[in-house]
């Protein structure tokens, strides 16, 4: 096991919104004068979604701690080198801002091979770090605040209770999926069939009835282990001293309510809820300002409709043809971040091969009013500029929040892990997107024409789409609120107050 730098405290957090210093008012005096300060223990998986936003987390802890708190980070060697070589490279960036953050690197374990999919693997491979966790955790030089487990890491809590060390869940998207799989539990004994077999809607408290269809991935098969763990993430939730939530109360007020009230246990015990969302990590602008960032300087104000889709999706070449012709047909100015599927034995997408891909002629029919960007690219940058006016987005939760802290509304195009249910939110509980048609039994197909038609109202064609933008601007000042002394900044200050308290 290896210790890595211990940084001096500081309280610079780029780009970080305006967060109140609660040292101030946390616990009174430090009741550990001849003792390291007391720390709480992150323990994250390793895909940039789960990493940074349960870092800033951590770091928005810090800075409301006001130095009564510090971080130690368990970081689970990834299972591929790519993802490896991505960890390292947050963790330098980590190392080099200098704040109170110390990362601890277990040792590696051989990953499970047999399983039928990425929430079981998942799951799996973090229950067979148990035995490291707890004894990095009880190595710790000083008092332990609490661990605080991606919501993945819920076996880890008998490593919690074992050590009779506090321990929070760290969900990383929405109080709406919170709310069903907490409820997962009670539907798995009430609905026997598999859900697209029942009639009827889903009835997950707090929210809109929910079509089957718009189930997450993982639970439409409960013949598959991804499902059954699903449901025991669900019920171990309730164990946890707290569930910490990347969403603002303005944001899912019925979810948040259905949670509190005990509606989604079936009045059984429920941990605190703290929403203290948007976590949304920036990065100070680069010197030289990215090439996507120039293409859209030249643009008008919301002309721009920006396509891109996490750190996973890609598309072949069939929908990748299906999608130019959309954007062809539409005359709208786009902006399209397009990766190609994963290399033999890689579960990441690779850089596009344009070339490959897109149907001949395509860049230079649009090269005036497109651009179509082959690799990563800078997306809380571009949805920043004024340019953009719309978000053609796979919904992963933390490219959601960063669309609506900029107020730019959404369509929604699910491919994988819980991206069907937020579409579902984000349209009908929330009313920040415009739905669009997207065929689950043909791996997430869309037609060009269902694109033209969604995109033409997304960019302001009809009412809907006018609504749409509305709504995503009142969100805009919402989380801003929220975050700068609001709700969020409340409940950050709450966590941090009970984080103090709890210390052992
Ligand atoms: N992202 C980016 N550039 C890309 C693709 C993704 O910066 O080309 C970032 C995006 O801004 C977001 C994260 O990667 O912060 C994706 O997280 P999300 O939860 O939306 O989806 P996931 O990748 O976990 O499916």
């Amino acid at each position: 096991m290896q210790h890595v730098v211990r940084h001096p405290p500081s309280s610079a957090l780029s780009c970080v919104p305006r967060i109140r210093d609660a040292g101030a008012r946390i616990g009174g005096p430090n009741p550990y004068p001849s003792m390291a300060i007391p720390t709480v223990v992150l323990l994250p998986l390793w895909s940039a979604g789960h990493l940074m936003s349960l870092l800033e987390a951590g770091k928005r802890l810090l800075a409301c701690a006001g130095g009564k708190l510090s971080l130690t980070v368990l970081v689970m060697p990834p299972p591929t080198e790519q993802l490896a070589a991505e960890v390292q490279g947050h963790i330098r960036r980590e190392e080099a801002s200098g704040l109170d953050i110390r990362f601890v690197h277990l040792p590696a374990v051989e990953p499970p091979t047999d399983f039928r999919g990425i929430e079981e693997f998942l799951s799996r491979f973090v229950q067979m770090h148990s035995p490291d966790v707890r004894a990095a955790v009880a190595a710790l030089p000083c008092p332990v605040a609490a661990l605080v487990l991606d919501f993945f890491c819920t076996a880890l809590l008998d490593v919690s209770r074992d050590l009779a060390v506090p321990a929070y869940v760290y969900f990383t998207t929405n109080a709406a999926m919170l709310a069903l799989m907490l409820h997962l539990p009670a539907l798995h004994e009430e609905v026997t069939v598999e859900f697209e077999e029942m009639e009827g809607a889903v009835d997950v408290p707090g929210l809109p009835p929910v079509p089957p269809s718009s189930l997450p991935k993982p639970v439409m098969d409960k013949k598959n282990p991804n499902y059954t763990w699903f449901v025991y993430h669900g019920r171990r939730f309730a164990e946890a001293d707290g569930i910490i939530v990347n969403t603002a109360a303005e944001l899912e007020r019925s979810a948040l309510a259905a949670i509190a009230d005990g509606r989604c246990t079936r009045g059984g015990r429920v941990p605190a809820v703290y929403p203290i969302g948007p976590v949304i990590s920036f990065e100070p602008p680069p010197e030289q300002p990215h090439e996507c960032v120039r293409w859209l300087d030249a643009q008008p104000p919301a002309s721009v409709a920006l396509l891109c889709f996490g750190s996973g999706g890609f598309f072949a070449k069939p929908q990748a043809h299906e999608i130019a012709r959309g954007l062809e047909c539409s005359g709208h100015r786009f902006l399209w971040v397009l990766r190609g599927p994963p290399a033999p034995g890689e579960r990441r997408p690779t850089d596009a091969n344009l070339a490959e891909l897109l149907p001949d002629g395509f860049l230079e029919r649009t090269k005036d009013r497109g651009l179509v960007w082959p690799t990563w690219a800078p997306q809380r940058e571009i949805l920043a500029h004024a340019a953009v006016g719309g978000f053609v987005t796979h919904g992963g939760w933390n490219s959601t929040l960063e669309s609506l802290w900029f107020g730019v509304p959404l369509v929604p195009w699910p491919l994988y892990a819980e991206q069907h249910m937020n579409a579902f939110t984000l349209v009908a509980a929330m009313g920040v997107a415009v739905a669009m048609k997207v065929d689950r039994k043909r791996d997430n197909f869309v037609e060009a024409a269902e694109l033209e038609r969604a995109m033409w109202e997304l960019m302001g064609g009809s009412e809907e789409g006018r609504k749409a933008r509305e709504k995503a601007m009142e969100m805009k000042a919402a989380c801003r609120n929220a975050v700068e002394g609001g709700s969020s900044d409340a409940a950050l200050h709450r966590l941090a107050e009970q984080l103090y308290t709890g210390a052992v």
